[in-house]
């Protein structure tokens, strides 16, 4: 007896057709790291994504709009940091870097900015503590002078991603008072997770050891989903236009929660950089086909209910779609 699943299932063709969502090179966002100090090379943490110039950067960009992706994540890393961040404020290497791309990419391809603490303090810690406890407003203030200037100087969209309290609400205000009312908030909401640590090696100045408080404190617990959803009603609260869901396949349930809690609101969910490390070394050692994994674990973030992806294999993705 052929029964209704099967019917539908008799083709390639008629798969694709049923499809409710797909996975387009639309959907995909490419995080890159950009140096000031012009040094390039493969990041040894992440083996198969590069360091970048400012020339560089220009060249991925170009890349990505061929390929179809409408956005770029941008870390940028300093030649320097210092003790409070403050660095942040006067070294211009941000604002080169959003006025050329901006000059360079035009309105093609949309600029977001990482907006986090890690990438200016020398303890690389992503929120201001004292004794033990997270300074969320202090932390806020710097973070809300930080998406300023990125912002005057060109970055489309300003992602606060220190997951502290009240991130948004700053970071509006901000925007609000410098003119910037057109540039939407993009915060992130992060579970504490082992999965950053390739990421945190990338961006990392030196081997000194983290110092700061326990990650715990600011991040949400990754088996308590009402704890992950209190953060995203505070931020959505305070006006944030999208949202990013980190990391992306330990979380898909969460990801399905904010989708049908706000199912109007834009959201991301980023494939960290640990998931990167298990797709693309899983290969190596198990004989996964990568290709079709890497396609599977955005298939499922999709299904999930994730509108954006963002991926260090974000061109592989884009360039296998182009040959489907
Ligand atoms: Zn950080």
């Amino acid at each position: 007896m052929v029964n209704l699943t099967t019917r539908i299932k008799k083709s390639k063709a008629m798969i694709r057709l049923v499809r409710p969502i797909e996975v387009n090179a639309s959907n995909l966002i490419y995080p890159i790291f950009i140096r000031e100090d012009e040094k390039t090379f493969g990041i040894p943490s992440i083996r198969g994504q590069n360091y970048l110039s400012l020339d560089g950067a220009v060249d991925a960009c170009h890349k990505a709009v061929e390929l179809g992706i409408p956005a770029v994540m941008i870390f940028g890393i300093l030649k320097e940091k210092n003790e409070d961040g403050s660095i942040a404020l006067h070294n211009d290497f941000h604002t080169r870097v959003f006025r050329r791309l901006k000059k360079e990419i035009g309105e093609d391809l949309v600029l977001i900015s990482n907006i986090c603490l890690c990438e200016y303090t020398t303890q690389e810690f992503c929120v201001y503590s004292e004794n033990g406890k997270v300074l969320n407003e202090k932390t806020a203030e710097m973070l809300a002078k930080i998406a300023v200037i990125h912002a005057k100087a060109g970055a489309d969209v300003v992602a606060p991603s220190a997951m502290c309290d009240g991130q948004v609400r700053h970071m509006r205000r901000a925007l609000d008072d410098a003119g910037l009312e057109d540039v939407p908030v993009m915060s992130y909401f992060k579970t504490d997770t082992c999965l950053f640590q390739p990421f945190f090696e990338a961006i990392t100045l030196s081997d000194a050891p983290r110092v700061g408080v326990d990650s715990s404190k600011f991040r949400a617990d990754i088996i308590n989903a009402k704890m992950f959803m209190q953060k995203v009603d505070l931020d959505v609260s305070e006006g944030a236009d999208m949202v990013i869901v980190k990391p992306a396949l330990t979380n898909l349930d969460l990801i399905l929660k904010v989708k049908q809690k706000y199912p109007a609101l834009p959201i991301a969910a980023y494939q960290v950089s640990g998931e990167y490390a298990m797709i693309n070394l899983l290969a190596e050692h198990a004989h996964v086909n990568q290709d079709a994994f890497l396609m599977e674990t955005l298939s499922s973030i999709r299904r999930a209910g994730a509108d954006m992806i963002l991926s260090y294999n974000a061109l592989e993705a884009a360039d296998l779609l182009k040959k489907a």
